[in-house]
């Protein structure tokens, strides 16, 4: 499992991409003295994602859920630099990256070009890109939709939610048109469109309704899903009582109904009837949010293509049981952009990162203990205790194991649900799994969040953003 010795150096250039959940986890656990620590990514902030669904409606301002990745890297114990910038080409031949400086500002315009490309050497690559939303190739998805993966795509559904109301206000009431500029399609009934979809009808109900009781009455959020149910990884008492709680707050659900293609102001699916039949369906929209699942960002399908082990690895990076790529010997991979028997999540990406972080730790000291043997002139009794421990740590890396605590999902209403998984699951297998929904649900979820968030600074600010719209409601302006 060891890497040569590429930059000659005892201490070795640990290189990490990404400023996600792998990858802060593993910055977050490793013994940073160990490496030259380089991490390189277009986004400089950590992004608490689960929260990311309040985030268009105000319920919470997204500075509360970002942490600089220079605050995460500055409580580590040894130095880590760190590159804004995204990895265009992995060459794992030769041990470098080609990295662009995506800013496009005024200092890299000084160059003569609006990129600023440099190459970077590595000892040790960790691949923590993520994934990319998935259109899955449908015509006018790109050009139409908003995502919801990222702090702009929130921005930019909170700006067109708001620049449809303001639009239908001038047009006649019971005009075709202004009934389409205020329905907002979200396709993708995984835990992202019912989040968001119930975050927008608390909303509507909740605060636009004060302001603008007509238009509230004529909002309408239609939740459109490829398969029979929602929330398929749940079990199916949640998904019943999930799908009543969305109906119950007047979100249309057309579930079975496989979105084909999207024009400017319409989504058409195809909907499979109980005589097995499609009808095709038009359903116009003014805010179209996608949201069905993860695709492969274009790095990844670059740096399967080069190895030849990775040639099936259509879905995403594979990698061994210690998370290095298959193929490789001194890149590792975690998150979503690999493809294991874990699903794509923010609780196996973390995990992941405090394996690697350990394993990384382990693989120092092997490396060292390597340059000791091979590269020093040590003889005898010295020789042989230092092989032996070389034997020891070399056998200390174990396999990845996940342990699984369960999924959570907010619902609308003040509700949520959890299906969770409770103590050692070799044990008493049925009898350690809770499946709840409700209110309590939602007062867990939110402690749980919490919890989870970064810093006791995005703790307060996200507790605080909670009182402030239980005490004033969210405001109904474009920003
Ligand atoms: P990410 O967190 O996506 O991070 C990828 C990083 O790589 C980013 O910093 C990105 O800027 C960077 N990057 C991209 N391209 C490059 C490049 N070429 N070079 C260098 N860096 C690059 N999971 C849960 O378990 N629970 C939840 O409640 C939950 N809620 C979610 C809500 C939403 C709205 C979304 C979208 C996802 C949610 N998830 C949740 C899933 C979870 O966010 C992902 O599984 C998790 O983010 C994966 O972590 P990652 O580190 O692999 O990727
Ligand atoms: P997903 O893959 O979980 O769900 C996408 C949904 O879109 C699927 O149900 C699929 O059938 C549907 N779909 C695909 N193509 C379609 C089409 N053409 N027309 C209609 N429907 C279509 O995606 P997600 O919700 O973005 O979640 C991504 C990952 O992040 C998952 O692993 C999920 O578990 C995780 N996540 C977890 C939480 C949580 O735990 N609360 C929240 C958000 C995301």
């Amino acid at each position: 499992q060891t890497a040569t010795h590429a930059s000659g150096n005892r201490k070795k250039t640990l290189v990490i991409l990404g400023s996600g959940w792998g990858a802060i986890s593993i910055l977050k656990n490793l013994d940073t003295t160990l490496y030259n620590v380089v991490v390189v990514s277009p986004r400089n902030y950590f992004l608490f994602t689960p929260l990311l669904p309040s985030c268009p409606t105000g319920t919470i301002e997204y500075r509360s859920i970002i942490e600089p990745v220079r605050t995460v890297a500055k409580r580590r114990p040894g130095e880590v630099t760190y590159y804004e910038a995204e990895a265009t080409d992995i060459d794992a031949t030769n041990n470098k990256l080609t990295l662009k400086q995506t800013l496009g500002s005024d200092a890299v315009k000084a160059h003569g070009e609006d990129t600023l490309t440099v190459t970077l050497d590595y000892d040790y690559l960790v691949v923590g890109v993520g994934a990319q939303p998935n259109t899955f190739g449908i015509p006018g998805v790109l050009e139409n939709s908003c995502f919801l993966k990222e702090l702009p795509d929130s921005q930019k559904i909170r700006k067109q939610f708001m620049d449809c109301i303001e639009t239908a206000t001038l047009l006649p009431k019971g005009s075709a048109e202004r009934a389409r500029l205020l329905r907002t399609v979200v396709v993708g009934g995984g835990p992202t469109g019912v989040e968001f979809a119930a975050e927008l009808q608390d909303y509507i109900d909740g605060d636009i309704r004060k302001w603008n009781p007509e238009i509230a009455a004529e909002l309408k959020v239609t939740l459109v899903e490829a398969l029979p149910n929602v929330l398929n990884m749940m079990n199916k008492k949640l998904i019943d009582y999930t799908e009543g709680v969305l109906r119950d707050l007047g979100i249309e659900l057309m579930t079975g109904a496989m979105v084909k293609k999207v024009d400017e102001n319409e989504v058409h699916a195809a909907i499979k009837q109980e005589n097995g039949e499609l009808k095709l369906v038009d359903v116009p929209y003014g805010l179209l949010v996608w949201a069905t699942g993860n695709g492969t960002r274009d790095i990844v399908k670059n740096l399967s293509s080069k190895i030849p082990e990775q040639k099936n690895a259509t879905r995403g990076l594979l990698v061994n049981e210690c998370m290095m790529l298959q193929g490789s010997k001194n890149i590792f991979a975690l998150g979503d952009c690999t493809f294991t028997k874990n699903p794509p999540t923010a609780q196996v990406a973390q995990q992941e990162g405090q394996y690697l972080a350990s394993a990384l730790e382990v693989l120092a000291r092997v490396d060292d203990l390597e340059y000791q043997l091979y590269s020093t002139e040590i003889a005898g009794i010295e020789k042989e205790r230092v092989q032996r421990r070389l034997h020891r740590e070399q056998k200390a890396i174990q396999p990845f194991k996940y342990q699984h605590m369960g999924v959570l999902a907010y619902i609308g209403s003040e509700r949520a649900v959890a299906d969770l998984v409770w103590g050692d699951q070799s044990f008493f297998k049925n009898l350690n799994n809770i499946s709840v929904g409700g209110t309590f649900t939602f007062f867990f979820w939110k402690s749980a969040y919490v919890q989870m968030l970064l810093s006791t600074k995005n703790q307060v600010l996200v507790t605080v953003d909670w009182i402030k719209v239980a005490l004033f409601g969210r405001d109904v302006s474009k920003e």
